[in-house]
């Protein structure tokens, strides 16, 4: 506390990322990050432009990776935002869509980001009750009320992914306002809700780099939606920094959607290791919430997953667990490779014996 503070600083309560060690070197199950390098040709685009171009500032519209996200996903220019890390574009949504006295709804165990950014914008909300299995309340989502609504689908840090046609209803029953889905981990099995923007004003899909397209460390994440809603991204952004995307971040995030072959390779790796792990922890007695993203969200019958967090950490393994009532007895572990995961079930079965 200091009294130079402002009134935002004393008030907000921030996000904490999971660790990123120094030094030690772990498995590092811990973040959600992709266990594979990103793809060689988005290395070599990078190294490419690591010029005497880096003396000007980026293209503060990104229109060249703009071009190619929104060819790729078969939309117009002008329905694609782009933002370094979609952190970065969801804080700039809940300012472009979200007004204070408004109640945004979020599920009660979601992203622990909304709240921050909801508390940052003096934004008021209400959580959404789940039942044991971590389903959402679909008709608290439906009675049209709502001044925002933000689902993270598959949502995190539970992995379950919510039907399109549970989506969609949630869109339509909500005219009024706009229905942000955050798709982060989409592209390790669930279906997008981005074939919904042209049928749909009031939709907002976000997505990153940083998972499916091993480009974390990049920051580069994108929103697509009706051209209205992008210009009040732009609006945002250009009230806040004209130049979010580096070049080099640029040039690697239009490289990494053109190899098409590279990602393919490495997502369905990461869902194979996936499968093969679930039934390995269920045989260990961990109860584990399906999962359609790159991590699973597992709790133990007998050991706290406090307990489990520390054993794991002392043999080299960071995984992460929440102090948060109702889900403090769980772990969110990344999906690594087959060789780590085989390390990770191995260290458990210590553990547990
Ligand atoms: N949404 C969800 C649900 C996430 O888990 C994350 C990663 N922490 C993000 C958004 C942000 O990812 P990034 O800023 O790296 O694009």
């Amino acid at each position: 506390m200091s009294k130079y503070w402002s009134r935002a600083v004393h008030s907000c309560q921030p996000y904490t990322p999971g660790e990123q060690p120094r030094g030690q070197s772990f498995i590092k199950l811990n973040t959600n990050e992709n266990p594979y390098p990103p793809a060689p040709s988005v290395l070599k685009a990078i190294k490419e432009k690591s010029n005497d171009s880096l003396r000007l500032y980026p293209d503060p519209e990104c229109l060249e990776l703009r071009q190619t996200i929104a060819e790729y996903y078969g939309l117009d220019v002008d329905a694609v935002f782009c933002g370094n890390g979609s952190d970065e574009v969801l804080a700039f949504a809940f300012q472009a869509f979200f007004d204070p006295g408004r109640e945004i709804l979020f599920p009660k165990i979601t992203y622990t980001f909304y709240p921050v950014y909801a508390s940052l914008y003096n934004l008021d909300y209400h959580t959404v009750d789940m039942d044991e299995n971590f389903n959402i309340q679909l008709e608290k989502l439906c009675s049209g009320e709502a001044g925002g609504i933000i689902l993270a689908n598959p949502n995190a840090p539970t992995g379950k992914f919510l039907p399109l046609s549970d989506i969609r209803q949630i869109i339509m029953a909500n005219p009024q306002c706009v229905v942000i889905v955050d798709e982060a981990y989409i592209d390790f099995g669930g279906e997008s809700a981005l074939k919904f923007i042209q049928e749909y004003p009031n939709l907002l899909v976000i997505q990153t780099f940083s998972k499916s397209r091993s480009l974390a460390g990049l920051r580069v994440g994108f929103a697509c939606g009706h051209k209205d809603l992008i210009t009040a991204l732009n609006r945002i952004k250009n009230s806040f920094n004209s130049y979010p995307l580096d070049r080099l971040a640029q040039v690697g995030a239009i490289a990494a959607i053109k190899d098409q072959a590279y990602f393919e390779e490495t997502r369905q790796k990461v869902i194979k290791t996936r499968e093969t792990v679930v039934p390995i922890l269920r045989r260990l007695g961990f109860r584990v919430i399906d999962s359609l993203t790159n991590f699973v969200f597992i709790s133990h019958s007998q050991v706290p997953a406090e307990e489990l967090f520390q054993r794991l950490r002392e043999k080299g393994i960071l995984v992460r667990h929440y102090s948060l009532p109702r889900i403090n007895n769980y772990l969110r572990v990344t999906i690594g490779t087959e060789t780590e995961m085989v390390q990770f079930c191995k260290a458990l079965e210590e553990i547990l014996s």
